[in-house]
């Protein structure tokens, strides 16, 4: 059925202007912001949520994949200072690309394959913090970006629905890192989602948490109502345990099916997620007796893939299967094929694991330059890729280098006066080295 239409037309607030937005304030958010920040520029970071980090604070998810060396200036500052705090794991290198190596399908053996650093979210929140704040950069939090105003390619203002209201902010560059490409997709610009022939998403994952308690009489029982109670592990949707410091777990839940960039589809993903996470809470007490005590959820459910931009390359699985390098490379990626079936909460995989090793490949410029944009770049999880090169390249080490590619870009086309397409990427290849980047 047609939906029914209204106009709407309000004189609004140009409340915000800097030299850089970045919409979006998870690690690329954040990295790009830094880059830029750190190389002078004015930079406001737009955050729809109360923290910066995204998936890595907001979402709960705890653990660098990927190698974690040789990621850029910004992402060896962000290791340099969780360490301060004593909240990350030691570093251990990522296994050497073989196609010899098989991945494990058994998540404890792949943990112990792949290396992944873990790291304590809450130490992090105050971390991003203190970077946008010493490096002078404005944070808006309880902030999304809604519209953009648009004139011959050049992005003037993005609208902004905010704690006080409607808002605009004004810039020279905007840098898109909301993860669902939300203000390349209001500024009328190219986008995909999902896989080609259907558009379905990777599925999401809710993070809870328990705490391991001596005293059974603590544990509160979970009413029938709020539950339908399943005997058989086999019959779980999928879960994996992670480790979450002392006497604590995180518990990641498989939740498929839904559509991270629809409202009413995002709202029910999220209840279905609480639903599951009561499922398979109330299984590992009542039927593995294990002492957990429900300690909390994260406030929003772990989105793998939103929208992606149309860029002026698109990465594909093929480039990265083939470790293809590029002349305009400005970040490099390592970690496998990671892509859960989205028809199942089982722990299905899309493609063979034994076939979802990759070797080194680049990332070129061309994939954060949003096709028919004067003035836009896109970074972390919603650059220019097909679905399954963005579930290798999406990871949060490889997301920072985007994130900081980003940024350093949109510094030197403002240096130069010149635009995005025209940055000396040699130039932009050498800052990142300079920065310790690995290419
Ligand atoms: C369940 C799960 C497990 C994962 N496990 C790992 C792992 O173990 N290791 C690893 O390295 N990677 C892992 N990943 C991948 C990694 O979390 C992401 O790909 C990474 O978060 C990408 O960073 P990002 O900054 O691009 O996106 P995000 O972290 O999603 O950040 C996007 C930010 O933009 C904000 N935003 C969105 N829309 C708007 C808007 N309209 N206006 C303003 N702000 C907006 C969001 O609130 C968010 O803060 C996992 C992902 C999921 C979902």
């Amino acid at each position: 059925m047609e939906q029914k239409k209204i106009a709407y037309q309000k004189q609004i607030p140009v409340r915000y202007k800097a030299d850089i937005a970045v919409l979006g304030g998870g690690i690329a958010g954040l990295s790009a912001a830094c880059a830029a920040a750190k190389r002078g520029k004015k930079v406001i970071i737009i955050e729809k949520m109360n923290c910066l980090g995204g998936n890595s604070t907001s979402g709960g998810v705890a653990s660098f994949c990927g190698e974690t060396r040789g990621q850029g200036e910004v992402f060896d500052e962000i290791i340099l200072r969780l360490e301060e705090f004593g909240a990350i794991a030691e570093y251990q290198p990522y296994p050497e690309y073989s196609e010899n190596f098989i991945l494990s399908d058994k998540h404890e053996e792949l943990f112990e394959q792949t290396k992944p650093r873990i790291f304590d979210f809450q130490y992090l929140i105050s971390v991003f913090d203190q970077m946008a704040s010493d490096y002078g950069i404005q944070s808006l939090f309880h902030t999304r970006v809604v519209d953009a105003i648009v004139r011959e390619g050049t992005v003037r203002q993005v609208l902004l629905a905010g704690q006080s209201g409607l808002e605009a902010c004004e810039a020279d560059i905007f840098i898109d890192c909301t993860g669902e490409a939300d203000a390349v997709f209001h500024a009328g610009f190219e986008t995909m989602k999902g896989r080609e022939h259907d558009n379905i998403q990777l599925p999401m994952s809710l993070m809870f948490f328990i705490r391991h308690i001596s005293d059974v009489n603590q544990l509160k029982h979970i009413p029938e109502r709020y539950v339908e109670r399943i005997e058989r592990k086999e019959d779980l949707p999928m879960n994996t345990i992670w480790p979450n410091g002392p006497s604590s777990n995180a518990v990641k839940v498989k939740i498929h099916g839904f559509d991270s960039t629809d409202s009413v589809s995002l709202t029910m993903a999220e209840q279905t997620g609480r639903k599951k996470m009561l499922q398979v809470l109330d299984y590992y007490q009542r039927v593995e007796n294990r002492k957990w005590y429900f300690d909390h959820v994260s406030p929003i459910i772990g989105i793998r893939e939103g929208r992606r931009v149309v860029g002026e390359y698109i990465l594909t699985v093929s480039d990265i299967q083939a470790g293809r390098k590029f002349p305009d490379a400005i970040a490099k990626g390592v970690y496998f094929i990671d892509a859960l079936s989205p028809l199942s909460d089982k722990r299905e995989m899309i493609m063979k694991i034994e076939d979802s090793m990759v070797p080194p490949y680049q990332i070129p410029y061309r994939c954060l330059l949003v096709k028919d944009s004067v003035n836009m770049l896109a970074a972390g999880r919603c650059f220019s890729a097909d679905q399954l090169a963005m579930s290798s390249a999406r990871v949060f080490t490889t997301s920072s280098m985007t994130g900081q590619a980003a940024g350093i870009a949109a510094a030197l086309a403002l240096d130069k006066e010149s635009s995005l397409r025209k940055v000396n990427v040699d130039q932009l290849q050498r800052e990142i080295m300079k920065g310790k980047g690995q290419l």
